[in-house]
């Protein structure tokens, strides 16, 4: 699944270049670096990619978002709506914009249900940020005519999909802005690390401005004497993830073939499971394959099933366990645990009403979730490992049969 399973001497010799000159950091140093701007190519590279005008590299998938909710103006009181199913990154990142983020359902795309986002959305929403899990595209297309239809800009969370398409175009496009994670379990990594895409002239130079405290970037001028639109913050990225990135994405195509092949094999297998599911994948040649989703009719079932996996050495995750993705088992939030001595972002004084987020409130992504195992489908699997996890498969098959 993660881009540390390539981890190799294209890196170690990407980082070596960083090394010879000296220049950790992404600007300045002009005579000093030899001509060597690694983050700013990794950056041309990216946006090559995935077919788009501009990318920000920036230092972490969160802070991709979180720079992503300034370059739109998020401000505080507005509501920002995401997806029950998603890491707390997402819905972190709207909270620390002063935002208010409200959850939809998701549906068996493990995916933002663009009926329930129609319905969620109120006067106050000023941006829509689904997500596409797991690898695999978001019904991108329907979630993007109901943000059109309502004027409300989208940033697509791409933090788990980078590479993958959504009929021939990349995911990340399809948005005002889309944003990656380059963290040590995503498809490509630079130990941490983010992107925010957009064909947007205005929302690029505000996410390059405001992830550099506000320098405008002049290029006549020396670092020092540059100018400053507004008040911004750090979010940089150094020069040696951006030389990681650069060997990275060099091999993400071959990274996604690789999977293809291990998911099409597991996926074979399980198709003669009685009972047994697929997650909806609205376009499956644009699934980048890091993992595969499947249901069984109910969470007894789901589980029997999985300890059978597991006593032939072939689990899958039980996603009814997992407890920083979905929003029924985010306990800090449904608390409003805070640091905040006055108890913001829930209490919010004369900036308007409390906000609380009941644990129950989206009872059809919880449902959904009882029934869902997931295999991880890693980068190299030599034939004895596929062929071991076909033969639990087998076994398993006869506990729901
Ligand atoms: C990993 C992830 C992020 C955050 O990325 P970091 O680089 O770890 O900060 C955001 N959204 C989703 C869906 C993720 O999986």
């Amino acid at each position: 699944m993660p881009g540390f399973e390539v981890f190799g001497k294209e890196e170690k010799q990407q980082i070596l270049e960083v090394l010879d000159t000296g220049v950790l950091f992404r600007y300045e140093f002009a005579e000093k670096r030899q001509g060597i701007y690694k983050v700013a190519e990794f950056e041309k590279q990216f946006a090559a990619y995935c077919g788009c005008r501009y990318a920000q590299a920036v230092s972490s998938g969160t802070a991709a978002l979180r720079v992503a909710m300034a370059a739109l103006g998020i401000s505080p009181g507005d509501e920002v709506i995401t997806q029950g199913f998603t890491f707390v990154a997402t819905w972190e990142a709207i909270l620390d914009a002063g935002a208010v983020p409200v959850f939809a359902e998701i549906d068996e795309s493990l995916t933002m249900d663009p009926k329930d986002l129609e319905e969620k959305i109120t006067s106050r929403t000023r941006a829509i940020i689904p997500v596409h899990m797991l690898g695999a595209p978001a019904r991108i297309d329907a979630i993007m005519a109901v943000a059109d239809k309502h004027g409300i800009p989208v940033i697509e969370d791409t933090a788990q999909a980078c590479g993958a398409t959504f009929k021939g175009r990349r995911l990340g496009t399809f948005g005002a802005m889309g944003i990656f994670s380059f963290d040590p379990v995503k498809t490509i990594t630079t130990g941490e690390g983010g992107m925010i895409i957009t064909d947007d002239e205005g929302l690029y130079r505000n996410c390059s401005e405001y992830h550099d405290h506000g320098h405008d970037h002049n290029p006549d001028l020396d670092r020092g004497l540059e100018g400053r639109r507004f008040i911004g913050f750090n979010y940089r990225m150094g020069e040696l993830q951006g030389a990681i990135g650069l060997a990275q994405l060099a091999k993400l195509d071959d990274i996604i073939a690789r999977q293809k092949e291990h998911k099409a094999a597991i996926r074979a297998a399980l198709e003669n499971v009685k009972g047994m599911t697929f997650r909806d994948v609205p376009d499956p040649n644009g699934d980048t394959a890091t993992f595969l989703a499947f249901f069984l009719p109910d969470g007894p079932t789901a589980k029997a099933f999985n300890t059978a996996l597991s006593e032939h050495q072939a689990g899958a995750i039980y996603f009814g366990n997992n407890t920083w993705h979905v929003y029924s088992k985010w306990e800090h939030l449904h608390g409003g645990l805070t640091l905040c001595r006055t108890g913001w972002p829930f209490k919010r004084g004369e900036l308007g009403p409390n906000v609380s987020f009941p644990t129950d409130a989206l009872p059809r992504t919880r449902a959904v979730f009882d029934r869902l195992l997931v295999f991880p489908i890693p980068v190299h699997m030599d034939a004895d490992r596929r062929r071991s996890i076909l033969s639990a498969i087998e076994a398993a098959a006869g506990v729901v049969a």
